[in-house]
């Protein structure tokens, strides 16, 4: 009974075998997770609980996956949660009788809407008591305000949350507020919602198979079958990042039976494969060492992964013939209807479905030049009218991933460029070959760099030729891809990607505008946004007018429970976490101000960034996208100065 005040998620999951799986069974489960911090207890008890649903409904196994990510479709269709602060409070308050004013200060207090909604919920009384919220109803009514959209949406909204807010029993309340705002804080990544499914789906098999701890394995070869399971599903959803797919073949066919059924196919984007950076040009051979690599030159573009599904066999249900998808998978057909109204020249005649890696590069089709990124980006985002389209793009096709029917993530680059070159024609100007060079000296390698950055390209990419090594790493950023950019060889190495959490006011010239900045980086690790720097150059006055404007509907009241910074160097004003900006510094340096990978190189400073530059919004990426805080320990450490002092403290000790 998941009413009982010590609920566990097996031996209380009582509810009849078929009926739908009551929310307040998974609110129970996430209060267990939230109170945890362990890894692998919270994969146990995820896992308990999806066992009871795999047993008892096994139908509402997908909505209870999707609640428990707090995501209501594949990531590509996009659609989110996210209502304003402003909304919840209005609608807890019209429920519970208490004003604004009140609710604010108890937020404030509290540090999270959730808990004060649910304190609100149980201390007020009902006239009659609505019928307990199921999993699934929870999920399509947020999937229904989710839909809303317009501006006479927002009172359908909040009478929508309210109906759902007047049903909450005990944590019910938290959780359903939380999902709302967008996030659950539970401490829940996906890649623990995959483990606890693949040992979940080890203890209670499909129908037809016999569970193998009954076969007489012993518990350690039990233990390693569970561990397989979770890694299976973990590399299925990899390729196939779809759980409309992946749970309906997981419950039929077992995990065994997954890797038939669901592979990478047109129409479902995959997360790209990423780089890491290296600064000196030794590195590469440091890497390598007596491996082949290539080089490719890096374009300064946008992330274009072209899905072609074959017309006939109809792999993706609903899709246009064609699509391209960004980087964070998000559907960026309409964007380029010029691009892919010229498909067909790409397209060698024996193509019949396939998906490749590219960039989507600005071009001057008069002068034949690679144009910079920032001529791009005022291209417009969504539903370009092809007459009114100005800025020409030439897409610059580096990887093949799948061509007619075979998924090639698992075959060398070697061989993936081999079929990219026999398959596909290059236009110039419209589709071309990413320029590559296999190199097997510093000098040539240092000579394509050069060529690279007269070519108007930021630099080289660097990647495994044979092997495994060499094959498409799925969602990773893997070091069989090097990226070499040229203002690494003189500075710091990379750009970071920072998220803005606060803004100071303008002073005299700056004045009615924002003047300044506060930034963070990300800990997924606690699941934190810790302060990194403040920010105040690099911007003309249009980027501080357009940014103030842009960041405006992201003030808050207060700081989230989950920004880490020090009280002395509070902002003016406090933002949600959504920009997400590439900046440029000189280096980084431990600071007693900021948090950023506190614990990782200091027990109690963080690392702060010296003279920070703006150089561009990062609408491609997520605030969970954004430079890691390991990522900013290791670029920390890597500095010449740091690794200096650290050779010289050895040789004194
Ligand atoms: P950044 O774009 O700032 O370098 P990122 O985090 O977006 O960082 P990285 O893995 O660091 O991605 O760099 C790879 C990016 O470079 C790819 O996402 C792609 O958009 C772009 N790119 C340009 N040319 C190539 C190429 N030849 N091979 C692979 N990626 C390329």
């Amino acid at each position: 009974n998941p009413a009982k005040a010590n609920y566990h998620p097996v031996e209380d999951a009582c509810w009849a075998a078929g009926a739908p799986v009551p929310y307040l069974a998974l609110a129970r489960t996430l209060e267990l997770i939230e109170a945890t911090s362990a890894r692998l207890k919270i994969i146990d008890i995820l896992s308990n609980y999806l066992r009871s649903v795999i047993v008892l409904t096994p139908d509402d196994l997908l909505p209870s996956v999707y609640l428990c990510l707090n995501q209501l479709a594949p990531a590509y269709e996009s659609l989110e949660l996210g209502v304003a602060e402003t909304y919840l409070l209005k609608a807890v308050g019209q429920c519970t009788g208490r004003t604004l004013a009140q609710l604010r200060g108890s937020v404030a207090r509290e540090g999270d809407l959730g808990r004060v909604a649910q304190s609100a919920r149980t201390t007020q009384r009902t006239m009659f008591t609505p019928p307990p919220l199921s999993a699934r109803a929870v999920l399509n009514a947020l999937r229904d305000i989710a839909r809303m959209t317009g501006h006479a949406s927002v009172d359908k909204k909040i009478k929508k949350i309210q109906s759902l807010y007047v049903a909450c029993r005990h944590s019910e309340a938290r959780y359903l507020i939380r999902s709302l705002e967008g996030k659950l804080r539970v401490g829940l990544a996906e890649q623990s919602v995959l483990a606890a499914l693949g040992a979940a789906a080890a203890r209670t098999p499909p129908p037809g198979e016999v569970l193998d701890a009954a076969r007489g394995v012993s518990p350690e070869q039990f233990k390693a079958i569970v561990d397989e399971h979770a890694l299976t599903i973990k590399t299925v959803y990899c390729e196939c990042p779809n759980y409309e797919l992946v749970i309906p073949a997981l419950l039929q066919h077992g995990v065994r039976g997954l890797g038939a059924r669901c592979r990478l196919q047109p129409g479902i984007p995959l997360k790209p494969m990423l780089a890491h950076p290296t600064k000196q040009l030794a590195h590469i051979f440091d890497r390598f060492e007596k491996e082949e690599f290539t080089c490719e030159w890096k374009y300064d573009g946008e992330r274009a992964q072209l899905h072609v599904p074959a017309q006939a066999c109809g792999a993706a249900p609903d899709l246009p013939r064609a699509a391209i998808f960004s980087r964070n998978q998000e559907n960026n057909t309409t964007k380029y209807p010029d691009v892919l109204g010229r498909l067909t020249s790409l397209l060698g005649p024996d193509v019949t479905s396939c998906v490749l890696d590219c960039e989507a590069v600005a071009y001057d089709v008069d002068t034949k030049q690679i144009l910079p990124f920032q001529v791009l980006s005022t291209r417009k985002r969504k539903a370009a009218a092809l007459a009114d389209i100005k800025v020409q793009v030439c897409v610059f096709v580096f990887d093949l991933l799948f061509l007619n029917g075979e998924p090639l993530v698992r075959r060398p680059l070697r061989e993936r460029r081999q079929l990219l070159r026999q398959h596909f024609r290059q236009v110039p100007g419209e589709w071309q070959l990413a320029t590559s060079r296999d190199c097997s000296a510093l000098e040539d390698v240092q000579q394509f760099l050069e060529e690279a950055v007269r070519g108007s390209c930021e630099g080289l990419m660097v990647k495994a030729l044979d092997g495994p090594r060499a094959h498409y790493d799925i969602a990773r950023r893997s070091h069989n891809w090097l990226k070499l950019k040229k203002d690494y060889l003189d500075g710091l190495g990379d750009t970071l990607d920072v998220v803005v959490v606060g803004a100071y006011r303008g002073r005299g010239k700056r004045a009615g505008v924002f003047g300044g900045f506060l930034l963070a980086c990300y800990e997924p690790e606690h699941e934190q946004f810790q302060s990194l720097c403040k920010i105040g150059t690099g911007f003309s006055d249009e980027d501080l007018q357009s940014l103030t404007e842009q960041l405006q509907k992201h003030v808050i009241d207060a700081p989230r429970p989950y920004y880490s910074f020090d009280a002395q160097h509070s902002p003016d004003v406090w933002l949600a976490a959504a920009s997400v900006w590439e900046v440029r510094a000189a280096d980084l340096s431990l600071s007693p101000a900021h948090r950023a990978a506190i614990g990782r190189v200091h027990p109690d400073k963080g690392i702060s960034l010296r003279f920070p530059r703006f150089v561009r919004v990062r609408d491609d990426k997520t605030p969970e996208q954004a430079s890691s805080a390991a990522q900013i320990a290791d670029m920390y450490l890597a500095q010449d100065q740091v690794k200096n002092t650290a050779t010289t403290n050895t040789n004194m000790d």
